[in-house]
């Protein structure tokens, strides 16, 4: 039986970039390795860095793209995965890109604007931007707090403009946002969040905003930015929370990684696995984020 969710459409016109295939070609020795060390949980965060804020990527005008937010159909009989990999543009980002190409599923890219701070990671940008409906650029602040998840939450508005440069910077097509460091949860008629971060999450609601936790995390050695659960680990996590009904949402769940934790071979083979096996399950759909229920869409209040 098929559940519909009506979701009304809309149109935001933003241009693709006409050497796309250059980009993706150029990107597997992009310099933006020397920004990402495999330290905390934003390893190329550079204090200070807030300054070189992004030029706009200059939209080319002889292609464009349609956004828009679909009509969403569930099937009961199945359960959505959404992927997504936190903190890009960095190095890792493309592999994790590439796998999701090459296997043909869905995902979606929570991005770091300050991380955008060369030519080669807004192409990086760009290639996650242009990968629109199967891959799904999000916004996950500009400055990643800094890292100082205290501070940055203890001011809300600070916490909220940077939000707003990000949106602005990368040009993310929706308003979707995961919060640096914290999982919490703004949806149609819901606000989920824990004490420290509940005023920015009220401030983006009145903006619009959606903003997406998660379910499942592939963690990753902070010192080696390596993933810390086997694939087969992974596998059971996954299904687990399936079948538990644990996730935020029934049927749904959302599993966090790193696009960082995947920039060795051996570790982008452990995503493909991954990915590959559950995609082998009848049950399972791939689906990006605009999927996960009861957005609020342009047009829903
Ligand atoms: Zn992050």
């Amino acid at each position: 039986m098929l559940v519909k969710l009506e979701k009304k459409a809309f149109g935001l016109l933003l241009y693709i970039s006409v050497n796309t295939v250059m980009l993706l070609t150029g990107c597997s020795n992009s310099p933006q390795t020397k920004r990402h060390s495999a330290g905390g949980d934003t390893p190329g965060v550079e204090k200070g860095a807030a300054d070189t804020v992004p030029k706009a990527v200059m939209p080319k005008k002889d292609s464009s793209h349609q956004f828009a937010w679909d009509s969403t159909s569930y099937d009961t009989s199945k359960c959505y995965i959404y992927l997504t990999f936190d903190d890009g543009p960095q190095n890792g980002t493309m592999n994790c890109y590439h796998i999701v190409k090459d296997l043909g599923i869905k995902a979606t890219f929570f991005m770091v604007g300050m991380h955008a701070d060369d030519r080669a990671l807004r192409n990086i940008v760009d290639s996650i931007r242009d990968g629109y409906p199967e891959i799904l650029l999000a916004n996950h602040s500009f400055t990643h707090a800094n890292n100082k998840y205290h501070y940055f939450y203890d001011h809300p508005e600070m916490a909220m403009e940077d939000f707003l440069k990000a949106q602005e910077s990368l040009q993310v097509p929706f308003k979707i946002i995961r919060l640096p460091g914290n999982s919490a949860w703004v949806r149609e008629g819901e606000v989920r969040a824990s004490k420290l971060v509940k005023p920015v999450t009220l401030l983006l609601d009145s903006l619009q905003y959606n903003v997406i936790g998660w379910d499942v995390e592939w963690n990753f050695n902070h010192k080696t930015a390596r993933p810390v659960q086997s694939v087969t680990s992974m596998l059971k996590l996954v299904e687990e929370a399936m079948n538990r009904g644990e996730s935020h949402t029934k049927k749904h769940v959302v599993i966090l990684s790193h696009d960082r934790m995947f920039r060795h071979p051996e570790d982008a083979d452990s995503l493909y696995n991954f990915i590959n096996t559950l995609k082998q399950n009848p049950r399972y759909v791939f689906e990006t984020i605009t999927s996960y229920p009861k957005l609020k869409t342009p047009g829903s209040n």
